[in-house]
């Protein structure tokens, strides 16, 4: 049975508080060797509050063997094909402007962004990572991938420079997307100098945005330091795109952080969510979480279908379900809750293509218009 999100909030304040789990490490690890269950004090704390392994925090952080390993002979590790497209060390390059061999020609010459992946390592994994395939792999171990992480845990600094030469001569870039693994889990003078190239490059006019992927915010909120804002704030206008899955993952101190990139970096804070069954697969979570999101002047950017990964396919909604759900969701949500969109990252690296928003509304120049509703009306009259 469905369980309401405010009922499913009320039980979580009755629930008798569950004892905090201590993660189980190493063992936890997927057959392959990513993802080890890791989790500290702070978000341990947090799951025990909200209903323990098996609450919405809980089953995002909490390993369950069992159906992580079912799929394990015959599912995909790396379906965006990420490895295949990597260019310069950590340096996944997929939306080219066009003009490489191969690609379709533009009218105009315009440029692209790329992916930049420097570290494998997270404050905490989460057991539904698309990038599972390496993140998380003990230092010691390499991962099988083709990728530079598979040999390494951090890009090392040769590789770093080899990668911002790479984007500085590399025309067609122009935004690039720092991410991992958690870029906020480098040792922060290596944060500071990579932030700090970038930032250089944003002034010279060879980079126009960068963007920051993080769950540290959610993970562990306090192993933000100064040190990690003075990092963000050499960017022009960064953007923190930040992963938020649930309501309650918005605590006092994870508000803080986000209120110090605002205030501290110039930052545009941005949400980014991925579709998850039993953690915020209803309308009313979605809901909640996106207008809670705007009213802290976050703004809700994406929403992932669960990507096809072995170890996370009991996460996953069934699109008709997940396009259905997200067509009841849109008409509910105030415009500035509303900002996100429903995206599918399609296999074998096409890219995104966002789910059709659905006949909330819908213009049709012959019957009329069709309202938040569902009732029609001429144009003309
Ligand atoms: S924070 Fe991102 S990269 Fe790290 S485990 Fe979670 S989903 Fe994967």
């Amino acid at each position: 049975m469905k369980v309401s999100h405010h009922r499913q909030l009320r039980m979580v304040k009755k629930t008798v508080l569950v004892e905090p789990l201590r993660p189980r490490g190493t063992k936890m690890m997927l057959p392959h060797g990513g993802l080890p269950e890791i989790f500290p004090p702070y978000l341990s704390d947090l799951i025990a509050q909200t209903g323990g392994p098996l609450g919405p925090i809980g089953l995002q952080f909490v390993s369950r063997p069992d159906l992580e390993r079912r799929f394990f002979k015959s599912g995909a590790k790396d379906p965006l094909m990420e490895d295949h497209h990597e260019v310069a060390p950590g340096l996944v390059y997929k939306y080219t402007n066009g003009t490489s061999k191969g690609h379709k020609k533009h009218d105009f010459s315009y440029q692209g962004r790329a992916l930049w992946t420097i570290t494998r390592h997270c404050a905490a994994y989460c057991r539904f990572c698309t990038r599972g395939r390496e993140v998380g792999i003990p230092a010691n171990q390499e991962t099988g991938s083709t990728a530079a992480l598979a040999h390494t845990p951090h890009l090392l600094m040769d590789q770093i420079n080899e990668t911002l030469t790479f984007i500085e001569k590399e025309k067609g870039i122009n935004e690039i997307i720092l991410s991992g693994g958690d870029p906020m889990t480098v040792h922060p003078p290596i944060l500071h100098y990579v932030l700090g190239k970038l930032g250089e490059l944003q002034r010279t006019g060879r980079l126009a945005i960068v963007r920051i992927g993080t769950r540290t915010p959610v993970h562990n909120p306090l192993l933000l330091r100064d040190a990690h804002f003075q990092a963000i704030a050499q960017l022009r206008n960064p953007r923190m795109m930040i992963h938020i899955n649930h309501e309650l993952e918005l605590t006092p101190q994870t508000l803080g952080v986000l209120e110090r990139f605002r205030k501290e970096c110039n930052a545009v804070v941005m949400s980014q969510t991925v579709l998850l069954k039993g953690v915020n697969d209803d309308v009313e979570t979605l809901y909640n979480l996106f207008t809670k999101l705007a009213s802290v002047g976050v703004v809700p950017y994406y929403v992932f279908q669960n990507d096809p990964v072995y170890w996370a396919q009991h996460f996953t909604v069934p699109i008709h379900r997940a396009i259905a759900l997200w067509q009841k969701l849109r008409p509910m949500l105030s415009g500035v809750a509303a900002t996100a969109r429903f995206v599918i990252d399609t296999p074998n690296g096409y890219g995104k293509v966002p789910a059709p928003e659905g006949a909330g509304w819908e213009v049709n120049w012959k019957r009329g218009f069709r309202d938040f509703h569902g009732n029609w009306f001429s144009l003309t009259s």
